[in-house]
């Protein structure tokens, strides 16, 4: 496994024990000395908000359940198999977009089965009206102002392989290639995927998780609704 590669996988197993979400206020804060574990909810955390300042409760962000999906990736990274880590680090990102569209819910006092069925019902594009309905812009938008420009941009890029793949399983990419005979022209070649596809895929899941963090935190707080006037 190249160097490259082992750093990557380092650096995204490492954020998985930095970041909490604090269920007072919401906010995502990568600070691994607050997830002190609480003995009486075993799985959560209990610390000093510097957020909110009150002694409160977190959990893991990206949730524990997604874990195991990190975990894969970095086995797959590992066994230089690119196509799986493309295929799990959009699995990634398509978890936290239904993440969001959850917490939008909830923090406007939506119960959690209602929330549940909602995120359940909608497919991918759905999800997307939803988050730019609730906080007024899109999530390419969102993701800009976190100061991650390029996420959407990398996201299609990775999807066109993966789907490439899933509708015809093989595992290609095509690339623009300079003609030998005369520079001034290029030519489509299909090329299988490699470790720089691997390496791709990790630093989007890595921009995820920091992108996600910022936007979850911006719409981590409960939203009151006044109550119409009868
Ligand atoms: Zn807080």
């Amino acid at each position: 496994m190249s160097r490259d590669i082992k750093e990557r996988c380092k650096q995204l197993l490492e954020l998985l024990k930095e970041y909490s979400d604090c269920w007072t206020c919401g906010e995502v804060i990568k600070d691994s000395s607050l997830l002190v574990p609480d003995p009486f909810n075993p799985g959560l955390f209990r610390s000093s908000c510097p957020k909110c300042n009150t002694e409160t409760t977190k959990c893991y962000f990206p949730p524990k359940a997604l874990r195991i999906v990190f975990d894969m990736i970095v086995e797959s990274a590992e066994l230089n198999r690119p196509i799986l880590v493309l295929v799990l680090s959009c699995t990634v990102f398509e978890a936290m977009v239904e993440g969001l569209v959850f917490r939008l819910l909830e923090r406007r006092h939506t119960y959690p089965e209602i929330c549940e069925a909602i995120v359940d019902a909608t497919e991918y594009h759905s999800k997307m009206r939803i988050i730019h309905s609730l906080t007024g812009e899109k999530l390419r938008s969102l993701a800009t102002t976190a100061g991650y420009d390029k996420l959407l941009g990398t996201l299609e890029e990775i999807k066109h392989k993966r789907n490439s793949f899933l509708h015809t399983g093989v595992a290609m990419k095509v690339e623009m290639v300079e003609s030998k005979i005369d520079k001034l022209f290029t030519f489509p070649q299909h090329k299988e995927l490699d470790v720089e596809d691997i390496k791709q895929a990790l630093e989007f899941t890595i921009d995820t998780v920091h992108c996600f963090a910022k936007v979850y935190s911006e719409f981590g707080k409960y939203v009151y609704i006044d109550e119409p006037d009868y």
